[in-house]
């Protein structure tokens, strides 16, 4: 099983990965935890060009192809290896981050992504995709007591105006919304228990 969370800053994604993780191997399955961008050594060089320097370092398109340059070498190196020998892959965000990162905020032509996740994800698709949704004051309020908590001075999500993080709640809305047998809009102003509990029902009901 191929399992993603995604959502906008502050949504608590790689908190609630932590306890998937840990109830899953609890119950005996192996789990490969990844994240994106990154995932892989490749990947991860790729994720640090991407996510330092100025937010303007790279275009929308520019970024857009090196996020899919960092998929590519996390699907080869990562995920297909662990799904072939029956391991779950639980991802910390992967394709629909750049119809919503790039695309749906940052402008980048629909037929552009889907071409790219058409040649570059093929068959490798997520079973389940965890849409982390709540309102955009909450999150980037989480997002920034985060980053001061762990001395990051200046981050990237600050840079962009509210106007982008709404767009990039619509972007993830709407995925949720046109695919909804893949995917589960999980309310993530909930506590953490709370969002833990909904995340295990939506994953429980497809275990095997
Ligand atoms: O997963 P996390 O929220 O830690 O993501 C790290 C950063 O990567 C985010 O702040 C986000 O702005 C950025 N990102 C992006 N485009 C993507 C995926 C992530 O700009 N497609």
């Amino acid at each position: 099983k191929f399992i993603t969370f995604e959502g906008g800053e502050g949504a608590g994604k790689s908190t609630q990965v932590r306890r998937l993780v840990a109830r899953l191997e609890a119950r005996g399955v192996e789990v490969v935890a990844t994240r994106e961008p990154g995932g892989s050594p490749g990947a991860e060089a790729i994720r640090a060009l991407v996510l330092t320097g100025s937010a303007d370092r790279w275009s929308p398109v520019t970024e857009t192809l090196l996020m899919y340059g960092a998929r590519r070498d996390h699907i080869e190196r990562t995920i297909v290896p662990a799904l072939e020998r029956g391991a779950w892959v639980v991802c910390d965000r992967f394709a629909d981050s750049t119809r919503a990162y790039q695309g749906g905020a940052g402008g980048v032509a629909p037929d552009l992504i889907a071409a790219l996740e058409n040649h570059v994800l093929a068959e490798v698709r997520p079973d389940l995709t965890l849409v982390f949704d709540l309102p955009v004051e909450v999150g980037l309020a989480r997002a920034e007591a985060h980053a001061e908590a762990s001395g990051h001075a200046e981050t990237r999500f600050e840079s962009k105006g509210v106007d982008f993080h709404e767009r990039l709640r619509a972007a993830f809305r709407e995925i949720a919304a046109v695919e909804p047998d893949r995917c589960v809009l999980v309310k993530a102003a909930d506590t953490i228990e709370g969002v833990e509990a909904a995340v295990w029902t939506a994953v429980a009901a497809r275990l095997p």
